[in-house]
């Protein structure tokens, strides 16, 4: 075996449950695929072990939306959302037509994301096609696994964020062909317009076609703000809702990711779960900029794939810990708290789902590929319960150790 992994396993089930051996093993071939993941003992294992007790191994975390050009502005107190982007995004993002300051940024990105344990990243990029590809070679370098977006965005902005959807296609074409399905599909191009109100209808419809013609993931924000939602009801009075913008212009489906979703109506969850579009919850993101509270419980209860997301830079942290954390007060918040278990399988499994990967990555399982990460835990023999705490809350001083994707180890 290439990777033989001894430590505490953790890692929700694809079929739903969750795994716990206390004195775990996961078994690694050449291929970076799993072998086995069950207890030590049954495995009969003679070969060496790399022996990582008492600590946690679990599933590599997957977070289900961030922003590239935002990795310097984490902790800009400048909200509510439309203040927020207008006076720290946008000249942030402005920035990213610098071949040079993108490629800095670039490096630091993957590097906070192997630091956090993420192994999987669903990235929106500025709106520089340069610099959304340059992001796109440093996830390739690292080993990191994702999709990524060059963002559309024909309004709202300084001109050097705007982009014509002429363009933005012609850009997004170039990016699909060099990019889409690299490395046995370790990365993807995701067609991105940044919400609505940065888009017109027929920036959208094109965005749309683009995504049906090549059979891409979509990814977009939606319903983050009160304010938002009224001035997109206003700059697109045809749509009976805000979700309607976008079903109109054909970009619901299961390869949809739509990030927030707080102030929609039972009939918009119903609208997603019926074409099997997938939601980006981002907690952390949501009490930083006051957005209010998303409810998970509409959500998941009609079936909709949900996935945790950091939304660095309105999130605080790369860390999808940290994101469960948050998650965790968020539930407390509305009134339907969440168990630990589900926590976990937000920001790993969940986020495979939301993905598109959940086939190959996301849980600890055999013939899954191996992304895994390593975390200290400061109890030796401990109770699942106590694992799953560790993991999500106690935060202080047990980074993450390790990092494989496909059972390489990043660096
Ligand atoms: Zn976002």
């Amino acid at each position: 075996m290439a990777l033989a992994l001894r430590g505490t396993l953790l890692s929700p089930h694809a079929a739903g449950g969750t795994l716990f051996e206390a004195d775990g093993l996961l078994l690694v071939d050449a291929e970076g695929t799993i072998r086995y993941a069950g207890p030590f003992r049954a495995a009969k294992y003679r070969g060496p072990v790399d022996d990582v007790r008492p600590n946690l191994i679990t599933p590599g975390f997957i977070d289900a939306h961030a922003h590239f050009p935002q990795t310097r502005i984490i902790g800009c107190a400048t909200g509510p959302l439309l203040d927020w982007l207008a006076n720290s995004v946008f000249p942030e993002e402005a920035r990213f037509t610098r071949a040079a300051y993108a490629k800095t940024v670039a490096a630091e990105l993957v590097g906070r994301l192997a630091q956090a344990g993420t192994t999987t990243v669903a990235l929106f990029s500025s709106s520089s096609p340069s610099a959304t590809a340059t992001c796109f070679s440093a996830l390739a370098e690292a080993g990191l696994r994702g999709i990524v977006g060059l963002t559309w965005m024909e309004r709202l902005g300084p001109p050097a964020l705007r982009i014509t959807t002429k363009a933005a296609v012609a850009a997004s074409e170039r990016l699909i062909r060099r990019w889409h399905g690299f490395d046995h599909d370790r990365l993807r191009f995701a067609v991105t317009p940044r919400f609505a109100l940065s888009c017109s209808r027929s920036m959208l419809r094109a965005a749309g076609d683009l995504a049906g013609a090549h059979d891409l993931p979509v990814q977009t924000h939606i319903a983050e703000n009160d304010h938002e939602g009224v001035a997109t009801l206003k700059a697109h009075p045809y749509a009976s809702s805000y979700l309607d913008v976008y079903d109109q212009a054909g970009l619901l489906g299961p390869r949809t990711i739509l990030a927030h979703a707080i102030h929609l109506t039972r009939r918009d969850f119903n609208r997603i779960g019926e074409t099997d579009s997938t939601i980006a919850h981002c907690p952390d993101s949501n009490f930083f900029l006051g957005s209010g509270r998303m409810r998970l419980k509409p959500p998941l209860s009609l079936g909709i794939r949900v996935g945790l997301g950091s939304d660095v830079a309105a999130g605080r942290s790369f860390s999808m810990r940290r994101a469960m954390a948050s998650a965790y007060d968020n539930a407390l918040a509305v009134g339907h708290p969440v168990a630990l278990p589900e926590l976990l399988r937000l920001a790993t499994f969940g986020g495979a789902e939301v993905l598109g990967c959940a086939a190959t990555t996301g849980s600890l399982e055999v013939g899954k590929e191996a992304d895994v990460v390593v975390v200290p835990q400061r109890r030796a023999t401990p109770t699942l319960d106590a694992a799953l705490a560790g993991l999500i809350f106690d935060t202080d001083e047990t980074h993450v150790a390790r990092c494989y994707v496909r059972g390489r180890r990043l660096v």
